[in-house]
């Protein structure tokens, strides 16, 4: 079978980061300047809650996604301090993060919260980036694969196939995150190839290789183009490095260049 060309997805976590509505708009105008109309790598930039309506307006006639770092899933009601993902949709969301490591580890967000925020997220026609990770010990215990897994299985629980390519996964392995410590390529594929063959198995080789996968966790300047050259690195989530314009543009400019490598390899 031809290889499937999965369209690069560069995705900026920006988590409790700028201070200010203002520092926020300048960093979302100096990405959108050199990104530019160019749609063959997907960008994406995730914003607090309260700067999303502003960024919005900002990332107005730009190919750049908007993303929200959470969701509640229920559609409204007495749930205070969350956000629904109609108020997403409406504040200009296309993307949205769910089961971040921060929030599983740091916050208990279990496997089935993060499947109800995918169903609630795929009714409102948002593309669900979900994040699955194992912490440093249980790769250390050789648990890295039915970690990951588990985590898959649970958290895209009643997925159906046709809904499946409009998911984005993301590989983050905790001890990777906001360390300086990335997974290495050759770790990174094997991950990725591994959570492949598990959606396969769920929903068919064919749509399995429509889904693009992320890696995150530490992706810099400096190492994104070998991660992102591996076959089922699709592109990634990047947490510290997309709080600067231009190291989050050296990584999309890495995303292309990985691409064109791949397409080259494909003919
Ligand atoms: C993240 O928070 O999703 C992340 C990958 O962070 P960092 O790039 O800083 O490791």
């Amino acid at each position: 079978m031809a290889q499937t060309l999965r369209p690069p997805l560069i995705a900026g976590n920006w988590k409790m980061n700028p201070a200010t509505a203002d520092e926020a708009e300048t960093l979302a105008k100096d990405v959108m300047a050199g990104v530019g109309p160019a749609a063959d790598v997907h960008v994406a930039i995730a914003p607090a809650f309260v700067h999303l309506q502003r960024i919005d307006l900002v990332l107005d006639g730009s190919p750049i996604g908007l993303a929200a770092q959470n969701m509640h899933w229920m559609p409204s009601g007495a749930y205070t301090g969350e956000i629904s993902a109609a108020m997403l949709q409406d504040a200009g969301c296309t993307h949205v993060i769910l089961g971040h490591s921060e929030r599983r580890h740091g916050l208990g967000e279990t496997d089935a919260d993060v499947n109800r925020k995918l169903h609630a997220a795929l009714a409102a026609k948002l593309i669900p980036i979900v994040c699955v990770g194992e912490t440093r010990a249980e790769r250390e215990a050789d648990h890295t694969r039915d970690v990951v897994a588990t985590q898959l299985e649970g958290s895209l629980a009643g997925l159906e196939a046709d809904l499946a390519p409009g998911v984005v996964i993301a590989y983050e392995p905790v001890w990777a995150i906001g360390t300086g410590l990335n997974a290495t390529p050759e770790q990174a594929q094997e991950v990725h190839a591994f959570i492949r063959a598990k959606l396969s198995e769920r929903l068919g080789a064919a749509t399995a290789a429509r889904v693009v996968v992320l890696y995150g966790g530490s992706v810099k300047p400096d190492n994104a183009l070998e991660l992102l050259g591996q076959a089922d690195v699709d592109g990634a989530l990047v947490g510290g490095a997309s709080l600067k314009a231009a190291d989050f543009l050296a990584i999309i400019a890495a995303a292309r260049t990985a691409a064109a490598h791949k397409r080259g390899a494909a003919r």
